[in-house]
């Protein structure tokens, strides 16, 4: 437990309904009685006001929850002061609370004490960012999923196997040979080698629907690429109509497809390439391929390929990349057969292709890995490596035992597939990497 009680503003910076300073710590509740005027039975919500003990100004008027040790989200006593939404009654009642011996929590602080006072998992935890930052209704599903510790039992169910093999193993090494009853160890190792090379296969689209996938439109100016963007946000927004001036750089757009997150990086650019000469169009591209893992290339079917279009062509080298050959209402003069990737012939004016070009986008992305809500899915990069390391182990685990080499080979590589499955859930985890974890939380979580 803890020594220090933590203080956060745990809602949204700006105006709101209400906002919320949360405490966490042995002190939460005294600290809330020196600066709050109602009691503070436990679980329920207590009217009162805020109050500067030192001048006895009124802050703002309020609603206390107190929530005793150990039934809450950190296993400590929380105190959550309910005022008004605005950035002032917030900050002044955080600086009252710290005043008062709460010290201002780090980022992700509440979770990983929820986290190391065991009210949650390692891979929990790491949900509980996932369902704050989900961006379509199944990178949500994927997120409670988690947060249900549905992965978390799924490891922990080989490590048992793991622990029960490297167990029978030990004893073998440390016991004569007829002291220690022979067992089948081979084929409970296969069996969890299984379960972790299915688990793996799942992560590729579960990272896509975890993360979504930073899309760049790219094209020479007037092949319609705000129109098309405009059919896939199936609205038009003001980022079509270009407005002198606005930069909408700091905007980032996504559209669901199909669940599957598209995050559209500089959209500005679009917006502003028909008003640059022509070589600053293809600038903008670049950079927008560069942050980008996919790129629909949008090139006018209704005239043949320019030396632009031809231009843009090799920046996409290494890219997944779907071509929409826009326009198809107009007579058709593109040959873009001769590119290495997908076409799509689409009408951003009537809408026709649009489907045929959400499935291909989807496919491409997805390459035949299919998603199934209800079932396991690893949706996290740092799960997968670790699962990957642990396969690794395991094979080698098998091979030697199949090649009968000495017991110590097999051990090593069983306690490595352990080390590395326990990084998932938390069990073997080295602090600088909790840092890392929590440090992408915001404050007050
Ligand atoms: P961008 O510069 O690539 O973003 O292109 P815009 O989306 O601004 O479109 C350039 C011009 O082409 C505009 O006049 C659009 O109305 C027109 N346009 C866009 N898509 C289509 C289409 O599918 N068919 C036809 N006929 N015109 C289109």
């Amino acid at each position: 437990m803890y020594q220090d009680t933590i203080a956060a503003i745990s809602t949204p910076l700006g105006e709101g309904g209400i906002g919320i300073v949360r405490l966490s710590g042995k002190e939460a509740k005294e600290i809330a009685q020196r600066v709050f005027t109602g009691g503070l039975s436990n679980r329920r919500l207590n009217y009162g006001h805020i109050i500067d003990p030192d001048t006895n100004e009124v802050m703002d008027e309020v609603l206390t929850c107190y929530m005793a040790a150990p039934h809450t989200y950190t296993r400590e006593d929380i105190v959550e002061i309910n005022c008004h939404g605005g950035l002032l009654p917030l900050q002044r009642i955080l600086g009252l609370v710290l005043r008062y011996g709460a010290r201002l929590a780090n980022p992700g602080e509440f979770t990983l004490r929820a986290f190391l006072n065991g009210r949650l998992d390692l891979a929990q935890a790491e949900s509980v960012l996932d369902v704050v930052r989900a961006r379509t209704a199944d990178s949500l599903r994927l997120a409670v999923q988690g947060l249900g510790g549905h992965l978390s039992q799924a490891i922990k169910a080989v490590r048992a196997e793991l622990i029960s093999i490297l167990a029978y193993l030990t004893a073998r090494i440390d016991f004569p040979e007829d002291e220690v009853e022979p067992q089948d160890i081979l084929t409970p190792l296969k069996g969890a080698l299984q379960q972790l090379e299915e688990l793996i296969a799942t992560a590729g689209a579960g990272i896509v629907y975890r993360q979504g996938v930073r899309t760049a439109i790219v094209g020479r100016p007037n092949v319609g690429k705000s129109s098309l963007l405009n059919c896939l946000l199936r609205e038009s927004r003001a980022i079509v109509t270009p407005v002198p001036g606005t930069t909408r750089d700091t905007i980032e757009e996504v559209v669901n497809l199909k669940g599957v997150p598209f995050i559209l990086v500089d959209t500005a650019g679009i917006v502003q390439s028909e008003q640059l000469v022509e070589s600053l169009g293809v600038e903008r591209s670049r950079r927008g391929i560069e942050q980008a893992d996919f790129a629909l290339l949008v090139i006018d079917g209704s005239e043949p390929m320019t030396e632009l279009d031809q231009e843009i062509i090799p920046l996409l080298d290494e890219k997944t990349v779907v071509v929409a050959a826009n326009k198809s209402d107009l007579p058709r003069r593109a040959v873009p057969d001769s590119l290495p990737w997908p076409v799509v012939f689409t009408s951003a004016l009537t809408g026709e292709g649009l489907d045929e070009l959400e499935e291909e986008m989807l496919s491409t992305i997805l390459q035949g890995r299919v998603f199934t809500s209800d079932a396991l899915m690893v949706s996290n990069p740092r799960h997968r490596e670790a699962l990957e390391r642990a396969e690794r182990h395991l094979s080698q685990a098998q091979t030697s035992l199949e090649s009968s080499m000495p017991d110590d080979f097999v051990t090593i590589d069983l306690a490595a597939a352990l080390s590395a499955l326990g990084e998932i859930t938390g069990e073997t985890i080295q602090e600088e990497l909790l840092e890392t974890i929590f440090s992408r939380f915001c404050i007050g979580k």
